[in-house]
């Protein structure tokens, strides 16, 4: 079964925690804190697979989870970081977050991509202990890992698409010219699933097409068949129209070319701009003034026309040098841009939602909305603390510990920060 289009779930590993113990000898009366850290949560990680064509497996297996970080232990031993769980997808698969519809990765090359980063690790006690405290009896939780819902919708990577209505002869156009084998026959929907075909110019020069399978009229409403099909062509550098000039079904040609151009214009305004050439078919059972008729109908409208036969090959040639002639002077294929978390803090936060309290002379912040903000903190990055500088000012934490009393270096922690104060 062909799927291509399917909503998961994705969550990565927690952060182990940090452990507290102290040293233990024979004749050592007390030692120093010796509990070591937790190890980070595994990573999800999307990588695409060029053996995959089909997003099908995701029907059986939903959710996906990587495993947690290991607690940290005395001894000072750090707590076993998870391996990262891998997920392999077709190539040309695009990752959204199903909420927003943010696009977070377009697997359009084998490059493996982190898409849920696990959570960091806990500090054991043996960071917390200062001059003025020798017994740190806290170590910090673990992060949790991130998780998040996703759609995963294939679009295939093609330089061509075929479009037209059903049994106007693309299956036979793209089985004529590349090596690709679709079922062809003489009944509607045959093509049920997207066929790629390679199509060789010669000196090492070739190209994709793809057969997608028939649009039909309502397609771009979601009305049977072909709408689902239309993202198909969404990364196409050039739509090749296929059309039965011939009129044998009893269809009108004009008719069919204006309503599958209405179909792409309705999925996209992207799409309907996209560089198109019409290929008039079965062309050796049309009468020459048909074929005339019709041509000078699609030219009047800015298109290039090639009238063929792909079942006797008769200008089959001519179309596909000027397809790659065409191709030679368009953008490479469409890839989606990704789209970053907003940086800023989560609107429907409340963030006068903290409490603060001192405990052994460390002022500790608490807010449930801090623990996907502090996620993204990179303590080592002079940019991600300024941004953190930036919420504690604008949540009123900073207001209310110097309410509180706080003096230049003295210690905030919040989650597994830890830091000295500066006004
Ligand atoms: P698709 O639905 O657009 O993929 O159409 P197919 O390639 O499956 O073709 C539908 C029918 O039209 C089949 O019976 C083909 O043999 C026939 N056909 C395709 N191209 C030509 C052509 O150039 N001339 C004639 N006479 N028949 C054709
Ligand atoms: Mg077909």
């Amino acid at each position: 079964m062909f799927v291509d289009l399917v909503k998961i779930r994705i969550k990565a590993g927690d952060g182990g925690n940090g452990a507290v113990s102290f040293h233990r000898e024979k004749y050592v009366a007390a030692g120093g804190p010796d509990g070591g850290d937790g190890g980070k949560g595994g990573d999800v990680i999307f990588q695409a697979d060029t053996n995959l064509s089909t997003l099908v497996d995701f029907n059986y297996k939903r959710k996906f989870v990587a495993e947690n970080g290991q607690n940290g232990a005395s001894n000072n031993c750090a707590g076993r970081s998870a391996k990262p769980l891998v997920i392999r997808v077709p190539l040309g698969t695009v990752v959204k977050e199903a909420e927003s519809g943010r696009i977070m990765a377009d697997l359009s090359t084998p490059e493996p991509v982190v898409l849920a980063r696990g959570g960091k690790g806990g500090w054991g006690n043996s960071h917390f202990a200062t001059p003025t405290r020798q017994i740190p009896r806290f170590a910090k939780p673990g992060m949790p890992g991130e998780s998040f819902e996703v759609t995963l919708e294939l679009k295939l990577l093609a330089d061509v698409g075929l479009v037209g209505f059903p049994n106007v002869g693309k299956s036979t156009l793209i089985s004529v010219v590349s090596a690709a084998k679709p079922k062809i026959a003489n009944y509607h929907f045959t093509t049920l699933t997207p066929v790629l075909g390679v199509v060789k110019m010669g000196e090492g020069k070739s190209f994709v097409m793809a057969d997608i399978p028939g649009l039909i009229e309502g397609a771009s409403e979601g009305v049977g068949l072909g709408h689902e099909f239309l993202r198909h062509v969404e990364r196409c550098r050039l739509i090749l129209h296929v059309v039965d000039v011939s009129g044998i079904e009893g269809r009108d040609p004009k008719e069919d070319f204006l309503a599958i151009n209405r179909e792409l214009a309705n999925f996209s305004e992207e799409l309907s701009g996209r560089p198109q050439i019409v290929a008039g078919n079965k062309c050796e059972l049309a009468a020459q003034e048909q074929i005339d008729d019709f041509a000078r109908f699609v030219r009047e409208q800015g298109y290039v026309f090639f009238p063929i036969s792909a079942a006797t090959h008769q200008g089959v040639d001519a179309l596909i040098q000027a397809v790659s002639q065409k191709l030679d002077t368009l953008p490479p294929i469409k890839q989606f841009e990704v789209q970053e978390l907003p940086k800023t803090p989560p609107v429907t936060a409340d963030l006068s939602d903290f409490t603060i309290t001192v405990e052994d002379g460390i002022y500790v912040v608490q807010a449930p909305w801090l623990v996907p903000v502090l996620g993204m903190v990179d303590p080592d990055d002079y940019e991600s603390l300024q941004y953190l500088q930036r919420i504690l000012r604008v949540s009123g934490i900073i207001d209310r510990l110097e309410e509180m009393g706080v003096q230049e270096g003295d210690t905030v922690s919040i989650l597994n920060f830890e830091f000295d104060y500066m006004p």
